[in-house]
């Protein structure tokens, strides 16, 4: 162990976790949050900032921050392209707020926006309007018994999904979090608040990668 994970006291859990490698996309914007959300819940995280950061690891989190700025310093050290085979190499990927941008496929009034592409969901920047910029909400999420307090700071609006992205969470009907395949958008910032779930959800998911490509024995 590398001393930041969270002892479980099962040894074959340990191991798992120990083996789930997660990079955070540290060019600008919230990533240290994150990194301590992933540590909390058991995962070695890396701060990649060049598309060698990516070796080795089964997941990314692209942060909140600013959208336009994290795509245009993606650009220039070449990440857009690492990143995009890095999923489609069947790694998770998840995007929060400003991240949700950058992994959508289309961004309603910001055509010309370079993104990802890597969910197939419309997004609105900064739409949810002035007066309601930042917002805190009670989100109910498919499968927990307790709703998550997300916090909303000029997010996104996820404004049409397509055919196979499953809604994870709405809030006032529109859907705040979505999946399709290893690739996971949010549209508030999960990582403030002090509620892991969010993370925890996203380290196993890189474990069932990890698992997938052998990388990792399966607990018992
Ligand atoms: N408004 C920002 C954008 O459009 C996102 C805000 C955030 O990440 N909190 O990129």
């Amino acid at each position: 162990m590398n001393g930041s994970g969270v002892g479980s006291g099962d040894p074959a859990r340990e191991r798992d976790r120990a083996f789930v490698r997660i990079g955070v996309l540290a060019l600008q914007g919230a990533f240290r949050e994150h990194r301590a959300a992933l540590e909390r819940s058991g995962a070695v995280v890396v701060e990649v900032r060049r598309p060698e950061h990516l070796a080795g690891l089964e997941g990314l989190v692209i942060p909140g921050g600013e959208s336009s700025t994290i795509v245009k310093l993606m650009r220039s050290y070449g990440l857009d392209a690492a990143i995009t085979a890095f999923a489609a190499a069947g790694n998770a990927v998840w995007g929060t707020c400003a991240g949700a941008i950058v992994v959508a496929t289309h961004l309603d009034a910001h055509p010309d926006q370079p993104r990802l592409g890597l969910i197939d969901v419309a997004v609105a920047r900064n739409a949810y309007g002035r007066q309601v910029a930042s917002f805190e909400a009670a989100v109910p999420v498919v499968g927990w018994d307790q709703p998550f307090r997300a916090v909303f700071i000029r997010a996104p609006r996820i404004t049409s999904i397509g055919p196979g992205v499953e809604v994870l969470a709405r809030h006032a009907g529109d859907p705040v979090a979505v999946a399709s395949g290893a690739i996971t958008a949010t549209v508030f910032h999960p990582e403030l608040g002090g509620d892991d779930r969010w993370h925890a959800a996203f380290v196993q998911r890189c474990a069932a990668v990890a698992q997938t490509r052998g990388s990792v024995a399966p607990s018992a």
